[in-house]
Protein backbone atom coordinates (compact mmCIF):
# COMPACT_ATOMS: atom_id res chain seq x y z
CA UNK A 1 0.00 0.00 0.00
CA UNK A 2 3.18 2.54 0.49
CA UNK A 3 1.43 5.16 2.14
CA UNK A 4 -1.22 5.69 -0.60
CA UNK A 5 -4.86 5.99 0.41
CA UNK A 6 -6.65 2.77 -0.37
CA UNK A 7 -10.05 3.19 -1.93
CA UNK A 8 -12.80 1.43 0.60
CA UNK A 9 -16.14 0.22 -0.42
CA UNK A 10 -18.90 -0.69 2.12
CA UNK A 11 -21.93 -3.04 1.02
CA UNK A 12 -23.74 -2.43 4.42
CA UNK A 13 -22.98 0.91 6.31
CA UNK A 14 -24.21 -0.09 9.81
CA UNK A 15 -22.81 -0.37 13.21
CA UNK A 16 -19.52 -2.41 11.98
CA UNK A 17 -19.17 -0.30 8.95
CA UNK A 18 -19.14 3.05 10.50
CA UNK A 19 -16.21 1.79 13.39
CA UNK A 20 -14.47 0.63 10.72
CA UNK A 21 -14.57 3.69 8.59
CA UNK A 22 -13.74 6.20 11.27
CA UNK A 23 -10.78 3.84 12.72
CA UNK A 24 -9.47 3.61 9.08
CA UNK A 25 -9.93 7.68 8.95
CA UNK A 26 -8.22 7.92 12.27
CA UNK A 27 -5.48 5.94 11.15
CA UNK A 28 -4.74 7.56 7.86
CA UNK A 29 -5.31 4.96 5.77
CA UNK A 30 -8.82 6.37 4.14
CA UNK A 31 -10.16 9.64 3.88
CA UNK A 32 -13.64 10.55 4.02
CA UNK A 33 -13.56 10.78 0.08
CA UNK A 34 -11.90 7.70 -0.51
CA UNK A 35 -14.92 5.76 0.97
CA UNK A 36 -18.04 4.95 -0.32
CA UNK A 37 -20.97 2.93 1.49
CA UNK A 38 -24.39 1.66 0.62
CA UNK A 39 -27.00 0.99 2.78
CA UNK A 40 -30.80 -0.10 2.46
CA UNK A 41 -32.98 2.93 1.32
CA UNK A 42 -34.82 2.78 4.40
CA UNK A 43 -31.52 3.15 6.39
CA UNK A 44 -31.63 6.91 6.47
CA UNK A 45 -29.51 7.42 9.31
CA UNK A 46 -26.53 4.90 8.32
CA UNK A 47 -26.73 7.14 4.83
CA UNK A 48 -26.48 10.05 6.85
CA UNK A 49 -23.31 9.15 8.87
CA UNK A 50 -21.63 7.76 5.99
CA UNK A 51 -22.03 11.30 4.79
CA UNK A 52 -21.14 12.68 8.04
CA UNK A 53 -17.56 11.24 7.48
CA UNK A 54 -17.27 12.75 3.90
CA UNK A 55 -17.66 9.90 2.00
CA UNK A 56 -19.69 8.93 -0.17
CA UNK A 57 -23.61 7.44 0.25
CA UNK A 58 -25.70 5.31 -1.63
CA UNK A 59 -28.65 2.51 -1.85
CA UNK A 60 -26.92 0.37 -4.71
CA UNK A 61 -24.11 -1.93 -4.48
CA UNK A 62 -22.60 -2.45 -7.59
CA UNK A 63 -20.90 0.69 -7.62
CA UNK A 64 -19.58 -0.01 -4.50
CA UNK A 65 -17.35 -2.58 -5.72
CA UNK A 66 -16.82 -0.17 -9.04
CA UNK A 67 -15.08 2.42 -7.27
CA UNK A 68 -13.10 0.57 -4.53
CA UNK A 69 -10.05 -1.19 -4.69
CA UNK A 70 -11.35 -3.29 -0.92
CA UNK A 71 -14.77 -4.46 -0.89
CA UNK A 72 -16.22 -4.89 3.10
CA UNK A 73 -19.43 -6.92 3.29
CA UNK A 74 -20.41 -5.85 6.54
CA UNK A 75 -24.76 -6.18 5.99
CA UNK A 76 -26.39 -9.11 8.63
CA UNK A 77 -25.57 -12.46 7.88
CA UNK A 78 -28.61 -13.25 6.38
CA UNK A 79 -28.53 -10.24 3.57
CA UNK A 80 -25.23 -11.12 2.56
CA UNK A 81 -27.38 -13.81 -0.21
CA UNK A 82 -29.12 -10.75 -1.30
CA UNK A 83 -26.92 -7.84 -1.55
CA UNK A 84 -23.70 -10.09 -3.16
CA UNK A 85 -26.53 -11.52 -5.42
CA UNK A 86 -26.90 -8.71 -7.15
CA UNK A 87 -23.02 -8.70 -8.46
CA UNK A 88 -22.99 -12.35 -10.19
CA UNK A 89 -24.23 -11.65 -13.33
CA UNK A 90 -23.75 -7.97 -13.54
CA UNK A 91 -20.82 -8.36 -15.59
CA UNK A 92 -19.19 -5.23 -13.85
CA UNK A 93 -15.02 -6.54 -13.26
CA UNK A 94 -15.00 -7.64 -9.43
CA UNK A 95 -11.75 -8.62 -9.31
CA UNK A 96 -10.61 -7.28 -6.08
CA UNK A 97 -10.15 -8.04 -2.21
CA UNK A 98 -13.53 -9.23 0.11
CA UNK A 99 -13.31 -8.87 2.88
CA UNK A 100 -16.84 -9.76 4.67
CA UNK A 101 -17.54 -9.20 8.67
CA UNK A 102 -21.24 -11.15 8.35
CA UNK A 103 -21.20 -13.64 11.37
CA UNK A 104 -21.26 -17.61 10.30
CA UNK A 105 -20.84 -16.79 6.77
CA UNK A 106 -17.86 -19.00 5.36
CA UNK A 107 -15.50 -18.41 3.08
CA UNK A 108 -16.93 -21.19 0.43
CA UNK A 109 -20.03 -19.45 0.80
CA UNK A 110 -18.48 -16.21 0.23
CA UNK A 111 -16.68 -17.62 -2.81
CA UNK A 112 -19.70 -19.22 -4.31
CA UNK A 113 -21.74 -15.97 -3.61
CA UNK A 114 -18.90 -13.38 -6.01
CA UNK A 115 -18.23 -13.43 -9.12
CA UNK A 116 -15.39 -16.28 -9.71
CA UNK A 117 -12.55 -13.60 -9.89
CA UNK A 118 -13.08 -12.34 -6.51
CA UNK A 119 -10.63 -12.86 -4.28
CA UNK A 120 -12.64 -13.29 -0.08
CA UNK A 121 -10.84 -12.97 3.42
CA UNK A 122 -12.98 -13.56 6.34
CA UNK A 123 -13.08 -11.36 9.07
CA UNK A 124 -14.22 -11.36 12.79
CA UNK A 125 -14.05 -7.57 14.07
CA UNK A 126 -15.39 -5.79 16.78
CA UNK A 127 -17.00 -2.37 17.60
CA UNK A 128 -14.10 -1.59 20.08
CA UNK A 129 -12.54 -0.79 16.66
CA UNK A 130 -14.43 3.10 16.53
CA UNK A 131 -12.04 3.26 19.72
CA UNK A 132 -8.81 1.84 17.76
CA UNK A 133 -8.68 -0.89 20.59
CA UNK A 134 -10.76 -2.95 18.03
CA UNK A 135 -9.61 -7.30 18.20
CA UNK A 136 -10.10 -8.82 15.15
CA UNK A 137 -9.01 -12.06 13.19
CA UNK A 138 -9.10 -13.07 9.84
CA UNK A 139 -9.05 -16.19 7.49
CA UNK A 140 -8.07 -16.41 3.54
CA UNK A 141 -10.85 -17.75 1.49
CA UNK A 142 -8.69 -20.07 -1.56
CA UNK A 143 -8.27 -17.40 -3.83
CA UNK A 144 -6.36 -14.40 -1.69
CA UNK A 145 -2.94 -13.80 -1.53
CA UNK A 146 -0.32 -12.87 0.56
CA UNK A 147 -0.31 -9.17 -0.40
CA UNK A 148 -4.50 -9.62 0.35
CA UNK A 149 -3.52 -10.48 3.39
CA UNK A 150 -1.17 -7.67 4.15
CA UNK A 151 -3.44 -5.34 2.94
CA UNK A 152 -6.23 -6.86 5.68
CA UNK A 153 -3.43 -7.12 8.11
CA UNK A 154 -2.37 -2.92 7.90
CA UNK A 155 -6.27 -2.36 7.77
CA UNK A 156 -7.07 -4.05 10.87
CA UNK A 157 -3.82 -3.01 12.71
CA UNK A 158 -5.14 0.55 12.16
CA UNK A 159 -8.29 -0.15 14.20
CA UNK A 160 -6.65 -2.61 17.03
CA UNK A 161 -4.60 -6.05 17.00
CA UNK A 162 -5.15 -8.66 14.53
CA UNK A 163 -4.63 -12.28 14.44
CA UNK A 164 -4.90 -15.01 11.15
CA UNK A 165 -6.15 -18.12 12.55
CA UNK A 166 -8.25 -21.15 11.40
CA UNK A 167 -11.61 -21.27 9.66
CA UNK A 168 -13.40 -23.35 12.19
CA UNK A 169 -12.43 -21.02 15.12
CA UNK A 170 -14.40 -18.71 13.97
CA UNK A 171 -17.55 -19.12 15.56
CA UNK A 172 -15.60 -19.54 19.25
CA UNK A 173 -13.66 -16.35 18.00
CA UNK A 174 -17.43 -14.43 16.84
CA UNK A 175 -18.56 -15.46 20.72
CA UNK A 176 -15.48 -14.31 22.68
CA UNK A 177 -14.24 -11.06 20.84
CA UNK A 178 -16.96 -10.36 18.56
CA UNK A 179 -19.82 -10.87 21.58
CA UNK A 180 -17.37 -10.19 24.14
CA UNK A 181 -17.65 -6.30 24.43
CA UNK A 182 -21.43 -6.47 25.69
CA UNK A 183 -20.35 -8.74 28.42
CA UNK A 184 -17.72 -6.79 29.54
CA UNK A 185 -20.16 -3.69 29.30
CA UNK A 186 -22.72 -5.29 31.60
CA UNK A 187 -19.78 -6.06 33.92
CA UNK A 188 -18.91 -2.87 33.64
CA UNK A 189 -22.49 -1.44 34.30
CA UNK A 190 -22.74 -3.98 37.28
CA UNK A 191 -19.67 -3.03 39.10
CA UNK A 192 -20.71 1.13 38.65
CA UNK A 193 -24.00 -0.37 40.34
CA UNK A 194 -22.41 -2.03 42.98
CA UNK A 195 -20.15 1.25 43.88
CA UNK A 196 -23.87 3.39 43.60
CA UNK A 197 -25.86 1.02 46.01
CA UNK A 198 -22.73 1.48 48.38
CA UNK A 199 -22.69 5.22 48.02
CA UNK A 200 -20.58 6.38 44.85
CA UNK A 201 -22.18 8.70 42.85
CA UNK A 202 -22.99 7.23 39.16
CA UNK A 203 -20.66 9.14 36.86
CA UNK A 204 -17.70 8.36 38.98
CA UNK A 205 -18.67 4.79 39.56
CA UNK A 206 -19.02 4.56 35.71
CA UNK A 207 -15.40 6.09 35.21
CA UNK A 208 -14.06 4.01 37.84
CA UNK A 209 -15.30 0.67 36.29
CA UNK A 210 -14.53 1.51 32.70
CA UNK A 211 -11.25 2.40 33.94
CA UNK A 212 -10.15 -0.86 35.87
CA UNK A 213 -11.35 -3.22 33.57
CA UNK A 214 -9.18 -1.44 30.84
CA UNK A 215 -6.54 -1.13 33.42
CA UNK A 216 -6.54 -4.94 34.07
CA UNK A 217 -7.01 -5.89 30.54
CA UNK A 218 -3.67 -4.19 29.66
CA UNK A 219 -1.89 -5.79 32.24
CA UNK A 220 -2.46 -8.88 31.12
CA UNK A 221 -2.11 -8.29 27.38
CA UNK A 222 1.17 -6.35 28.67
CA UNK A 223 2.59 -7.66 31.46
CA UNK A 224 1.93 -11.34 29.47
CA UNK A 225 1.83 -12.67 33.31
CA UNK A 226 -1.00 -15.41 33.61
CA UNK A 227 -4.36 -13.70 35.22
CA UNK A 228 -4.42 -15.73 38.12
CA UNK A 229 -1.38 -14.56 39.23
CA UNK A 230 -2.30 -11.04 38.72
CA UNK A 231 -5.35 -11.66 40.82
CA UNK A 232 -3.34 -13.31 44.19
CA UNK A 233 -1.22 -10.19 43.73
CA UNK A 234 -3.92 -7.51 44.33
CA UNK A 235 -5.64 -10.00 46.86
CA UNK A 236 -4.40 -9.84 50.73
CA UNK A 237 -5.03 -12.28 53.18
CA UNK A 238 -8.07 -12.22 55.40
CA UNK A 239 -8.68 -8.65 53.17
CA UNK A 240 -11.60 -7.39 51.22
CA UNK A 241 -10.37 -8.46 47.67
CA UNK A 242 -10.70 -12.41 48.65
CA UNK A 243 -14.02 -11.79 50.01
CA UNK A 244 -15.42 -10.43 47.06
CA UNK A 245 -14.00 -13.06 45.16
CA UNK A 246 -15.46 -15.49 47.67
CA UNK A 247 -18.82 -14.13 46.94
CA UNK A 248 -18.59 -13.67 42.30
CA UNK A 249 -17.60 -17.62 42.92
CA UNK A 250 -20.32 -18.54 44.90
CA UNK A 251 -22.28 -16.98 42.22
CA UNK A 252 -20.98 -18.74 39.65
CA UNK A 253 -19.54 -15.83 37.63
CA UNK A 254 -16.89 -18.05 36.03
CA UNK A 255 -19.30 -20.99 35.06
CA UNK A 256 -21.56 -18.69 33.84
CA UNK A 257 -18.87 -16.68 31.41
CA UNK A 258 -17.85 -20.17 30.31
CA UNK A 259 -21.42 -20.87 29.61
CA UNK A 260 -22.11 -17.69 27.63
CA UNK A 261 -18.92 -18.23 25.27
CA UNK A 262 -20.27 -21.73 24.84
CA UNK A 263 -24.01 -21.38 23.71
CA UNK A 264 -22.56 -18.11 21.94
CA UNK A 265 -20.82 -20.64 19.98
CA UNK A 266 -23.69 -22.63 19.36
CA UNK A 267 -25.52 -20.21 17.88
CA UNK A 268 -23.31 -18.93 15.63
CA UNK A 269 -23.84 -22.48 14.06
CA UNK A 270 -27.11 -22.60 14.19
CA UNK A 271 -27.31 -18.90 12.61
CA UNK A 272 -24.47 -20.13 9.79
P1 LIG B 1 -26.38 -3.04 11.16
O1 LIG B 1 -27.79 -3.50 11.15
O2 LIG B 1 -25.98 -1.88 12.02
O3 LIG B 1 -25.93 -2.70 9.65
C1 LIG B 1 -26.37 -3.41 8.53
C2 LIG B 1 -26.35 -2.47 7.34
O4 LIG B 1 -26.72 -3.19 6.16
C3 LIG B 1 -27.30 -1.28 7.44
O5 LIG B 1 -26.58 -0.09 7.12
C4 LIG B 1 -28.34 -1.56 6.34
O6 LIG B 1 -28.85 -0.36 5.75
C5 LIG B 1 -27.51 -2.31 5.35
N1 LIG B 1 -28.28 -3.11 4.37
C6 LIG B 1 -29.39 -3.85 4.58
N2 LIG B 1 -29.76 -4.45 3.42
C7 LIG B 1 -28.83 -4.11 2.49
C8 LIG B 1 -28.63 -4.42 1.12
N3 LIG B 1 -29.47 -5.25 0.46
N4 LIG B 1 -27.57 -3.88 0.47
C9 LIG B 1 -26.70 -3.07 1.13
N5 LIG B 1 -26.83 -2.74 2.43
C10 LIG B 1 -27.89 -3.25 3.09
O7 LIG B 1 -25.48 -4.32 11.52
P2 LIG B 1 -24.00 -4.38 12.14
O8 LIG B 1 -24.08 -4.54 13.61
O9 LIG B 1 -23.17 -3.29 11.55
O10 LIG B 1 -23.53 -5.79 11.56
C11 LIG B 1 -23.08 -5.90 10.23
C12 LIG B 1 -22.24 -7.17 10.10
O11 LIG B 1 -21.12 -7.05 10.99
C13 LIG B 1 -23.01 -8.42 10.50
O12 LIG B 1 -22.85 -9.42 9.52
C14 LIG B 1 -22.38 -8.85 11.81
O13 LIG B 1 -22.33 -10.27 11.91
C15 LIG B 1 -20.97 -8.27 11.69
N6 LIG B 1 -20.35 -7.96 12.99
C16 LIG B 1 -20.96 -7.07 13.83
C17 LIG B 1 -20.37 -6.82 15.06
C18 LIG B 1 -21.01 -5.85 16.02
O14 LIG B 1 -20.56 -5.79 17.17
N7 LIG B 1 -22.00 -5.06 15.60
C19 LIG B 1 -19.17 -7.44 15.43
C20 LIG B 1 -18.56 -8.30 14.50
C21 LIG B 1 -19.18 -8.56 13.28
Amino acid sequence: MSGKLLRIGFIGGGKMAQAMAKGFISAGLAKGETIIGSCHPSDLASLQAFKDLGAESITENIPVVEKSEVVIVSVKPHIVPIALGDLKNSGIDAGKLFLSVAMGVTTCQLEQLLPKEARVIRVMPNTPALVQSGASVFVKGTAATDNDANITRKLLQSIGTCEEVMEPWMDAVTALSGSGPAYVYIFIEALADGGVKMGLPRDLAYRLAAQTVMGAGKMVRDTKQHPGVLKDDVTSPGGSTATGLHFLEERGLRSAVIGAIEAATERCKEVA
